[in-house]
């Protein structure tokens, strides 16, 4: 099947660096929806624009489709959203918009889901539905959300879903997914520490709550290794503390703001109770008050047993079972697709994508690259689990 894309990949390759030419942030991913629908217009395929504002859907219809007999149907999902990043790529094809940048290869995942499209629906020798989700806003801006909220999975029903993202901590032509959950959940939070300002040289008038915050991030660090099972996982991370105008004012108050990555529900509720309880005898302990701000994020990416075990599976058909790695670690990133597997069986898995050249070493750097490799790798895989998942189904 493979063959039936090679006369089209340079034209996907194109579309690629084209999409990364010109980055698009959250929500304002509307070049970037135009190209796609032109494209799968192209296929002949019906596209439902606007969901989630820049989202979009086109489903793929089996031979012998009919409304009355639909059959089984799966979704498989890209996000199309870009960083606020200054690329430093030095490629031909580097941003043309200062400031923003594909760092995170999602230009990369709309080419494979494209070819897919193609895959699919020049031979739909298969009974059922494929949705193809071109999702905005995973940056954070919760896009997955926003598409449901807009009725997706009401409107394209989908009995399983799936999604892939580009790691290049795996080598090019290996994949990797696992059962359970495969990315954390995040959650931010503010520590607002308030005591009594006042004369730096007098300290006994005032109630100084730089000690405290400085007091309360110390006592976190005892949260994940003292109260968390040593085999589960959580981060906790101060990232930045507010205080004060001068040196020698005693400020008001401290503020400290913090994430919190798990990977298990029952392991967030626990550590958030945590956090507002030392917060706030830390800081009666000094005479303080601690305000806790909670500020949900992303749920875990939790896939389902048996659309990871397929998904493993097909791995090991498209790149061979020693290139497969179907127990991955879960990695403490979060992903918006999380909130797709909450309401829908799915699995989330990894395509390698290398960390030659200037590709950089990591997700989010201002010198990483797609690996456009991956686009034929990816269309085949896309093409190959969504027509072994209708057949299981089906059968
Ligand atoms: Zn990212
Ligand atoms: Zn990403």
């Amino acid at each position: 099947m493979s063959a039936a894309l090679a006369p089209h990949l340079s034209a996907l390759v194109q579309l690629r660096r084209d999409l990364h030419s010109h980055p698009e942030l959250s929500y304002q991913e509307k070049r970037t929806a135009s190209q796609v629908a032109a494209y799968l217009h192209a296929l002949g395929l019906p596209v439902h624009q606007g969901l989630g504002t820049t989202g979009l859907v086109a489903s793929i219809h089996g031979q012998g489709f009919s409304a009355a007999h639909p059959g089984p149907s799966v979704g498989l999902r890209a996000d199309m959203d870009a960083l606020p990043l200054a690329e430093a790529t030095g490629l031909p094809y580097a941003s043309r918009h200062p400031g923003k940048m594909h760092a995170c290869g999602h230009d990369g995942h709309t080419a494979m889901l494209l070819g897919a499209a193609h895959l699919l629906s020049q031979q739909r020798n298969f009974a059922g539905t494929v949705h193809l989700i071109f999702q905005p806003a995973e940056e954070g801006g919760a896009g997955a959300k926003a598409m449901m909220e807009d009725g997706l999975f009401q409107r394209f029903a989908c009995q399983a879903v799936f999604a892939l993202h580009n790691w290049p901590d795996l080598p090019q032509g290996q994949m990797a997914v696992r059962v359970g959950p495969i990315m954390a959940a995040n959650i931010r939070f503010e520590i607002r520490v308030r005591g009594k300002g006042g004369h730096a040289a007098l300290p006994h008038t005032t109630r100084d709550p730089v000690p405290v915050a400085c007091a309360i991030v110390t006592q976190l660090q005892t949260l994940v290794s003292r109260t968390l099972d040593p085999v589960d996982s959580a981060v906790l991370t101060i990232g930045k503390i507010e205080a004060g105008t001068v040196e020698n004012i005693i400020p008001n108050e401290a503020v400290l703001y913090g994430t919190l990555r798990t990977l298990r529900d029952d392991t967030q509720a626990t550590l958030v109770a945590g956090i507002e309880r030392i917060a706030q005898h830390t800081a009666a302990a000094h005479e303080c008050q601690a305000l806790y701000i909670h500020k949900p994020g992303y749920p875990n990416t939790t896939n389902s047993a048996a659309e990871a075990a397929l998904m493993a599976q097909v791995m090991a058909e498209v790149v061979g079972p020693e290139n497969t790695h179907p127990n991955i670690d879960p990695a403490m990133t979060s992903e918006d697709f999380g909130f797709m597997l909450q309401q829908v069986p799915g699995a989330y898995g990894w395509i390698g994508n290398g960390k030659n050249g200037q590709r950089g070493t990591s997700l989010h750097h201002p010198g990483y690259d797609f690996n456009d490799d991956n686009i034929a790798l990816g269309a085949r895989f896309w093409d190959t689990l969504a027509r072994r998942w209708l057949e299981q189904s089906s059968a």
